[in-house]
């Protein structure tokens, strides 16, 4: 039987991709789940195992409860920490966001230094901690960020899915120092797209593409920058950072940066005009006004819409070992399969 892994949030977006790669390789997985009685959120694992060399294992855990990572960490030597939730749909972003991102994290990395068995954890972080605002860059003189920033700039009421991100992945780094018996390595992603193994995520990056190709920006596009990653590439990136022994602190992952225009260009080179969308960007000015209906207040406008936004993303090429997939296959592969689940 294959070295155990704990893994939380295998049943999600990113998470299913770093289950299938791990059974690939012939380790135990144990997914946590929070309701195992629901198998329709990890049917598509189960399957997954049957072909593979590794071995499944669904466990029950919650994020709020404390000790419920207890049992499944014990005899594990590693833990990769990937739940969190993924949503800028929320009503109190206390409870919904950063109560599950901060606790969890503490309750999964205090399982892991209980359990006396693991010696590594990989944590699901995001650019999101790493930077804030897109102007940030500007007012910091910076020409990049790097795996040194922390974003600054968000909080509680400001992009609270960012401070979530922020606020755990701080805490890691605090708990790791004051454990000292495993060590962490983080991962984090910019923004995920690729196809799915899971019909049930809620995760924002299928989200996000349904608008796009719904046409939601056909008047015009918000001129933001974002970075884009595979999410075959952030599971493989997952798998390195547990074997690789050279892996050691913050990975930005992005193939490249671009804005919202540049990506519905990809889209239009590859499907032609199936879809409703924007030809042009969308005036700084009018964005204020319809802002709103996109969840975006005035300050989010004024500090993101017509900042460039630059990653370093050196690290993860060069110690960590990531071959990144081009942007556009993973656009072509998310689109494809979208249409044919009839999503769009
Ligand atoms: P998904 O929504 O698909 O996955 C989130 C996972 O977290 C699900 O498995 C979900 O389980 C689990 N989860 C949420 N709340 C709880 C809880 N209270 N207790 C136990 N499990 C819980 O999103 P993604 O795969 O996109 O995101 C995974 C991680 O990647 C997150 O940490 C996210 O912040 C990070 N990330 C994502 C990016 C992206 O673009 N997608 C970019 C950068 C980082 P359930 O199925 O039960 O809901």
């Amino acid at each position: 039987m294959g070295k155990a892994v704990m893994v939380t949030g295998g049943s999600g977006y990113i998470g299913s991709w770093v289950v299938k790669g791990l059974l690939e390789k012939g380790y135990t997985v144990r997914v946590t789940v929070r309701d195992r009685k629901n198998t329709g959120k990890y049917e598509h694992l189960t399957d997954l195992a049957k072909g593979s060399q590794g071995r499944l294992e669904i466990w029950e855990a919650d994020l709020l409860k404390e000790g419920s990572f207890d049992k499944a960490a014990r005899g594990c030597f590693a833990v990769m920490h990937i739940a969190s939730p993924f949503t800028l749909r929320f009503k109190d972003p206390q409870k919904e966001l950063i109560e599950p991102a901060l606790n969890g994290t503490r309750n999964v990395l205090s399982a892991a230094t209980r359990s006396g068995t693991v010696r590594k954890v990989v944590l699901t972080s995001s650019v999101a901690a790493v930077h804030g605002d897109t102007i940030d860059m500007k007012e910091k003189g910076l020409k990049e960020f790097t795996e040194e920033h922390f974003n600054y700039s968000s909080s509680a009421k400001r992009q609270p899915y960012s401070f979530s991100k922020v606020l755990a992945e701080k805490e890691a780094w605090k708990m790791e120092e004051s454990r000292k018996n495993w060590k962490l390595v983080v991962i984090n992603p910019s923004f995920v797209v690729g196809p799915s193994l899971t019909g049930t995520t809620d995760s924002e990056s299928l989200n996000f593409m349904k608008n796009i190709l719904q046409g939601k920006f056909k008047m015009g596009a918000p001129e933001l920058w974002f970075g884009f990653v595979d999410v075959r590439d952030v599971a493989n990136a997952h798998i390195l950072a547990l074997e690789n022994p050279k892996a050691a602190g913050r990975h930005i992952l992005a193939e490249r940066t671009m804005n919202m225009l540049e990506l519905a260009g990809i889209i239009r080179g590859l499907f032609g005009d199936k879809y409703k969308l924007p030809a042009k960007n969308s005036p700084k000015l009018l964005m204020y006004l319809i802002g709103p209906m996109f969840g975006v207040n005035a300050r989010f406008v004024r500090r993101n819409v017509g900042y460039p936004l630059k990653l370093n993303t050196s690290k993860s090429r060069n110690i960590l070992g990531l071959t990144y997939t081009h942007i556009e296959k993973s656009i072509e592969d998310m689109v494809k399969q979208m249409h044919e689940m009839e999503i769009v």
